[in-house]
């Protein structure tokens, strides 16, 4: 499986262990595949939200990602700046579950000759995925974003058993608060446009 546009991408040919976890009044209850945690590195990053949750992240393609309990639909989602990525939290009890982090942008094939992105006013409701948006001054319905989900970014915190000292032994800091996603020339996948800062930190 191919996994280089994972932030932390598994080594190849490496197989894979099921953990569970889940929020702490367990309505989300969730599987992932994903190599021995400890042999690679989490990811700890320094972007507003990310500090904000003191989140600890792993990576797992979102087909690898599945819920035991509760669904994304059950979930609270919020979003900022790009609007892109999906962080969900359990509305019951508050927890981080992580990331949804879509795989493409649609906005290659489109583009705005006046105003931005951020300018567009966005409506969203059942599963949150689908962005309905529209001009807030005049109210005209601009039309739908649809993104596909690339990977899940999971916080680590609520791996069942996780041992959070050994994983904090071998983190990688990731500069997210410079991190943009954009769209590459050929394919129009979503990759940082800045390299992740693999360097290791004990
Ligand atoms: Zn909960
Ligand atoms: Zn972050």
């Amino acid at each position: 499986m191919d996994t280089s546009s994972l932030p932390s991408p598994w080594p190849q040919g490496a197989t894979t262990l099921t953990y569970t976890g889940g929020c702490h009044c367990k309505k989300i209850q969730f599987e992932f595949e994903h190599p021995d945690i400890y042999s690679m590195t989490a990811l700890e990053c320094n972007c507003s939200i990310c500090e904000s949750r003191g989140c600890i992240n792993v990576y797992t393609p979102v087909e690898k990602f599945r819920f035991t309990s509760g669904s994304h639909d059950e979930m609270t989602t919020y979003t900022f700046n790009s609007h892109l990525v999906q962080h969900r939290f359990c509305p019951t009890c508050g927890v981080s579950i992580g990331a949804l982090v879509p795989s493409y942008t649609p906005q290659d094939k489109f583009k705005l000759t006046q105003g931005s992105e951020d300018e567009i006013s966005q409506y969203t409701f059942a599963s949150h995925i689908v962005q309905h948006r529209f001009c807030p001054t005049c109210g005209t319905a601009i039309g739908v974003l649809v993104p596909s989900y690339g990977y899940v970014g999971i916080n680590a915190r609520t791996v069942d058993g996780i041992d959070l000292e050994r994983l904090q032994k071998n983190l990688t800091k990731v500069n997210g608060r410079e991190l943009t996603l954009s769209t590459t020339e050929d394919g129009g996948e979503l990759k940082p446009s800045v390299s992740w800062d693999n360097t290791g930190r004990q």
